[in-house]
Formats: structure tokens, C-alpha cells, sequence
């Protein structure tokens, strides 16, 4: 995995493809290969940023001194805030070391763009793709947003046993949603998609699903590789947008209703809702063309406390809920074949099995009951600009049905 960076892939998409991580271990010998890469790297000034004050960074702290480098420790146990990345202080580090989950690492990644330093991203517990790559996931005070930061350098994952393998293979399985999302892109709003990551994301997909691990450490370690190969995959397209569907936005905008959550239990009922979403195409109901604004409004400007002109403005961008005549076209075309994609897609995306009705229990949990979790779905097509699957089936009129149950 030596020298991505000088190699640039001018790609027939007219983007230019290309990595900066350089190193990969994930496994029993994590640990020993990245005190060799701090000791014996070319780095003299490293800042480690913890979310938790684990045992084995005593270990390190003390080889990487016997190096005769300065090397300091902060322990940051925050949500991924981008306030915390902004005040987080500059200890004139070269190198910063990334030792967390997601939110942990978000936070680091920004702080590293911000000072111009590199970046090492040692992943625990609660990780998902984003975490292996460029963008840092933070919250700015009304949503989660997305930033292009820092690359990791280097990307370590220690064998672990953790409670997040579940939710992360529903979070991997959920990855089909931006499959039929890349889909949906081309063919109604004429997006260029470029057919190299479309490519990858099928095969890393079907080769997901193929692989059934038997055991739970099978399972942690499937899920690592993917989850890396998702993450290096969005640095070297340089986007998010074909990796996330329509699930993530609205799981982002759960969590701005209640930062405090945990992402990957929210995500988990955003898949669920927008799978249920989805089958309205299966019932005999009315394919609506009129879209109902108002209520658009009504349920941007209470739940965002803003007034309906800024509700409105924020709207402007979403091109669905203006009449398109060209858009309806196409889309009713597309209806026999989306029926057919989608029988596909929800065949695999619940192929894990539990025995606890887990998105109840988490809707317990955060205090999301029916009204709150339906005014999220109603929000999210107006306020990415980036269309998806979501905004086709909103901006048709689904939406009042959602909101009228
Ligand atoms: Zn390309």
C-alpha cells in the first residue's frame, strides 16, 4: 500500500482519483506495528487524542520517549462537536493520533486540517466508513455536517471485542440504499456517477454478502474490511454522496434532534423508516404528482425554531418540490423498474436477524415517539442539496401520507 499519493488516476469521470493512506493493519499485531511507526517514524512531535484513557497508551508514551520524541496525551471524552475541534489547543504536534471511536476521530480530523498536521487514525468501538476516510462528520449547532479534512496517514484497528458488530453490519447492509441511490441520481436527475465507484460499491456488496462469518470475531473482522475499503473508497473518489443514501441523511437529522445519541443506533431506524418508505411502491397507492409545500414548511420552521421565510430559503435548494414536468416524466417510467430494484435490494438488506426489536428499544431510549421520528423524515428532503431516493419519493406526494398516518 506504499506511494498512492503519486499516483493520480485522471478517471473517464473527469475527476481525479487518488490516496493518501499508506498503511493498513488491522489485528493481534496492531498494537507492536504502530509503536514501531511512532518510534521509528519521521515524526518528533506527536499528540495522542484519546476518547478514553485506554492501558496500552502508558506503553506507548513510554517507547516512543525512550525514542527521545516529545510525545503528550489528551484525553477528550465529547460528542463530535465542531466547537470542541476548534478549541481544542495547538501543543505544536507534527503528527496527531487519532485513538477512538467515530466522534473521537471527526474531532481529530478537523483539528488536524485546521493546523496542518498529519494524521494517524487508530479506530475502537463505534466506527463506521467515514472514519477511515477524508471527511469528518460534526456538529455545528443546527446539523451534521460533512467536511473534507484530513487524510489518515496511516489506519490501525486493534482485535477487539465489541457491541457495535451488529450495528455495523446493518449499517453495511444499509449501504444498498445507496446503490439503488446512485440510480436514482443518473437516471432522474441526471447526475454523473462515475461508473468506477458504482463498480466498486456493487462488488464490495455482493462481496459482503457472500461471505457469511460464522463467528462474532469473523463477523468484527468482515466488517472492519469493508468498512476500511468503504472508507478509503470515499477519499479516492473524493465523496461521500455515492456512499451515502438517503438513510444517512436522515439519521443525521435525528441526531441533530438529539446529539446525544448514538449515530449507528439512529442509523438503524433511519434504514428502517426509509425501508418502509420504499414500500409504498408496493401497495396500491395513488402515485401523487402534487406536492404539499405547506406542510414542508410547517415542519421545517417548528422543528428548527425558524420562521417559515427561512424554512422557505432553506427549501429553495431542493429542486423536487418545484413541478418539473421533465422529472414526473422520468419518473413515471422509472416505476416498474424501481419496483424490480428495490424486491433486490430489500431480499438482502435484512438479511441479519435479531431477536430483539432493537429500533423500538432505541426509540425508548432517546424519547424519538412517532410524531418526532415522521417530522425528521419530513425535514430531510429539504435541506440536502444533494437529491436522493428520499426526495424522489417525497417530493411525489408520499410525504403527506407519512405525515397523515
Ligand atoms: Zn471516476
Amino acid at each position: 500500500m506504499e506511494n498512492y499519493e503519486q499516483e493520480k488516476m485522471m478517471c473517464d469521470c473527469e475527476e481525479e482519483h487518488y490516496l493518501q493512506t499508506q498503511k493498513i493493519i488491522v489485528g493481534k499485531n496492531a498494537e507492536e506495528k504502530l509503536i514501531d511507526s511512532l518510534c521509528f517514524g519521521k515524526h518528533n512531535k506527536i499528540l495522542i487524542v484519546a476518547d478514553n484513557d485506554y492501558a496500552f497508551l502508558g506503553n506507548i508514551l513510554q517507547k516512543v520517549k525512550m525514542q527521545h520524541k516529545e510525545i503528550n496525551k489528551v484525553i477528550i471524552n465529547e460528542k463530535a462537536k465542531i466547537c470542541i475541534a476548534e478549541t481544542l489547543q495547538d501543543y505544536g504536534q507534527e503528527l496527531v493520533v487519532a485513538v477512538g471511536g467515530e466522534e473521537l476521530v471527526s474531532i481529530c480530523k478537523y483539528y488536524s486540517f485546521s493546523l496542518g498536521c498529519q494524521l494517524i487514525v487508530v479506530a475502537f468501538d463505534n466506527f463506521i466508513d467515514i472514519t477511515f476516510s477524508k471527511f469528518a462528520r460534526l456538529f455545528d449547532g443546527v446539523l451534521f455536517n460533512i467536511y473534507v479534512t484530513e487524510c489518515p496517514i496511516e489506519i490501525y484497528v486493534f482485535e477487539q471485542k465489541t457491541d457495535f458488530v451488529n450495528l455495523q453490519t446493518y449499517y453495511i447492509t444499509g449501504k444498498y440504499i445507496s446503490l439503488f441511490d446512485d440510480i436514482v441520481a443518473e437516471m432522474v436527475f441526471k447526475k454523473t456517477i462515475c461508473q468506477r465507484m458504482k463498480n466498486f460499491l456493487k462488488q464490495t456488496l455482493s462481496n459482503y454478502v457472500n461471505k457469511k462469518p460464522q463467528t462474532k470475531i469473523q463477523k468484527w473482522r468482515t466488517n472492519t474490511w469493508v468498512l476500511i475499503r468503504l472508507g478509503q473508497a470515499m477519499s479516492f473518489y473524493n465523496q461521500t454522496r455515492g456512499f451515502c443514501g438517503g438513510d444517512y441523511q436522515l439519521a443525521s437529522l435525528m441526531q441533530s434532534q438529539c446529539v446525544s445519541a448514538d449515530f449507528l443506533e439512529l442509523y438503524t431506524i433511519a434504514l428502517k423508516l426509509n425501508v418502509n418508505s420504499y414500500t409504498s411502491f408496493f401497495d396500491n397507492y395513488t402515485f401523487g404528482r402534487e406536492v404539499n409545500v405547506n406542510k414542508h414548511i410547517d415542519a421545517v420552521s417548528k422543528l428548527l425554531k425558524i420562521s417559515p421565510t427561512e424554512a422557505l430559503r432553506r427549501i429553495d435548494g431542493a429542486s423536487l418540490i418545484i413541478d418539473n414536468k421533465e422529472i414526473t416524466k422520468v419518473a413515471n417510467n422509472y416505476i416498474p423498474y424501481i419496483k424490480t430494484v428495490l424486491k433486490k435490494c430489500l431480499n438482502k438488506i435484512f438479511f441479519v436477524t435479531s431477536t430483539i426489536n432493537h429500533p423500538v428499544n432505541v426509540l425508548k431510549k432517546y424519547k424519538f415517539d412517532a410524531y418526532r421520528v415522521q417530522k425528521s423524515f419530513a425535514l430531510t428532503p429539504c435541506l440536502f442539496a444533494s437529491p436522493t431516493t428520499l426526495h424522489l419519493i417525497a417530493g411525489f406526494g408520499f410525504m403527506d401520507k407519512l405525515l397523515n398516518e
